[in-house]
């Protein structure tokens, strides 16, 4: 019987895998943002779905109606967009199979339970809170792990039609079974649980009429037509329980892989309290986001050992992520993120961007948007440069410096943006400055190279000393005392702007 019932199974993990069916989803609850392990299970199950040709569908499991938080679904929604997560189906986009909020099917459930009544897989329980209180007692102090003790599976179909005339309150349960003990998994291979030795029979239909997590999740699988189920470790132990389920209801189960845990560097658990794993805190911080991407799957691997063995080295995109994503080469091992290598990643990727024109547009309006929102903070009255050539000329220099846009508001940048402040100027820097301006006046190229060249021998034929000059000279254009060299500056300033600041740096001395 058992040895039928495991061929029975293993028919099912190879049934829908045919690439025209396969459908996946992301299945949170909302029940606060979109944190880094959310993100690595929707986007695994993205790339699984992409590279497969498949469909991903988000669905919202929000049965546990005492924990769900305002505008959760809508800020999921916003934070997968945001990561580059297309919703093929979902809340807001729709789909043939919806609605997607499971709040919303409560009369599919209702109608599901029925058959499972009828078949004898569930049963009423009239078991009191106060009840299942002295068992959870009794057990704690026998020490035993606390388990429902089934009695209710035995009430007649008498008592059970009185109990429902009286108006007693009630739960429906699950007859848990040894039947099915095992499954293949497609990340960690066979899993054996006899989840029935463990737990006593699950809740499925609360007493406030609600799905239970476990029954909403394998009746909306089965309707949605999910062929295979990526989620996180944790669910592992329920799998035995959830197939038992489609048994009972005579439906094929889904596949089922589970997802390592995904860890700090120093191998403690993310938080959910951790404010720095939320999604959106990362895109305060100026992370792009196929650099968040990049940094998640760099922890978790399950790519084909060319991929895999470049992603610490360059950033790849959601395709190229997707085409060389291999489920079986996932690890088994938790994963670790790398902090030290966001940064890299995201400078990584603002190379990227630079490269392609409409990217490179969208970069500049952000930096145009980064600086007056800081200048308007600042209050600095300042005049701002914001010309779109220069801020090109400056992003791509700047390129192999910073790491994230917001970089070019830290204080030896913002000589960019804004006029330097008067200084006082000797005599003689006077004097060098008055015959630098006719030169460079009639200089074409402004290119560091010609400058340095250029400075050099200036400061030479006036026999001035170069050192002292260079201060005097990144004071007047820049206000600053360290920065990149003269002539970078100048290059990065342009003729105009580099004359422009010269001339007033002289004006306000001889005034
Ligand atoms: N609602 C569950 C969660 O919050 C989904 C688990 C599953 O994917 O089956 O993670």
């Amino acid at each position: 019987m058992l040895k039928i019932k495991q061929l029975g199974l293993k028919f099912f993990s190879i049934r829908f895998y045919s690439s025209d069916a396969i459908r996946v989803r992301f299945a949170p609850s909302p029940t606060g943002y979109l944190h880094l392990g959310g993100l690595r299970t929707a986007l695994y199950n993205f790339l699984f779905s992409k590279s497969k040709n498949g469909t991903f569908i988000l669905r919202i499991e929000d049965t546990d109606q005492s924990r769900l938080v305002d505008g959760a679904i809508e800020q999921l929604v916003k934070d997968l967009t945001w990561a580059g997560i297309e919703i093929q189906e979902g809340p807001k986009v729709g789909g043939n199979y919806g609605p997607y909020i499971q709040s919303q099917r409560l009369d599919l459930y209702r109608e599901q339970i029925e058959k499972l009544l009828n078949n004898g897989s569930a049963y009423y329980c009239f078991c009191t809170e106060r009840r299942l209180d002295l068992l959870r007692r009794e057990a704690i102090k026998n020490r035993e792990v606390p388990k429902y003790d089934n009695k209710c599976r035995h009430l007649t179909t008498e008592e059970i039609k009185k109990n429902l005339e009286k108006g007693e309150k009630y739960c429906v349960r699950f007859k848990l079974s040894s039947d099915v003990t095992s499954y293949e998994d497609l990340v960690y291979g066979k899993i054996t649980y006899d989840v029935a030795l463990n737990e006593g029979d699950p809740v499925i239909i609360k007493s406030d009429g609600y799905p239970t997590y476990h029954f909403a999740n394998i009746v909306d699988d089965h309707f949605m037509k999910i062929s295979h189920v990526l989620r996180g470790l944790e669910w592992q132990i329920s799998t035995t329980k959830h197939i038992q389920m489609y048994r009972a209801f005579g439906w094929d189960p889904p596949n089922f892989g589970h997802l390592p845990l995904l860890l700090n560097s120093d191998g403690t658990k993310l938080s959910k309290r951790q404010n720095d794993i939320k999604i959106a805190h990362f895109k305060e911080k100026g992370i792009f986001p196929l650099a968040l991407l990049n940094y998640v799957v760099n922890a978790g691997g399950g790519f084909e050992k060319d991929l895999q063995q470049n992603v610490k080295m360059r950033i790849h995109t959601i395709d190229e992520l997707a085409n060389g994503f291999d489920i079986t080469r996932l690890s088994t091992h938790s994963g670790r993120l790398m902090p030290e290598l966001l940064f890299e990643f995201n400078q990584q990727e603002l190379k990227r961007l630079l490269k392609n024109e409409h990217d490179e547009k969208e970069l500049l309006k952000e930096v145009v948007s980064l600086l007056q929102e800081h200048f308007k903070k600042s209050s600095v009255d300042s005049n701002l440069q914001l010309d779109e050539d220069h801020i090109r000329s400056i992003l791509h220099w700047s390129v192999n410096r910073i790491t994230k846009l917001s970089d070019l508001l830290k204080n030896d940048m913002l000589f960019l943006w804004t006029m330097p402040k008067s200084c006082k100027l000797k005599e003689h820097d006077i004097n060098s400055i008055t015959e630098l301006l006719k030169e460079l006046e009639v200089q074409d190229e402004f290119s560091r190279e010609k400058l340095a060249k250029f400075l050099k021998k200036f400061a030479d034929q006036q026999n001035i000393k170069y050192s002292m000059f260079m201060k005097t000279l990144r004071s007047v254009l820049s206000g600053l005392k360290e920065g990149p060299s003269i002539a970078e500056m100048m290059e990065l300033l342009g003729k105009n702007s580099t004359l422009y600041r010269l001339r007033m740096g002289m004006k306000v001395n001889q005034s």
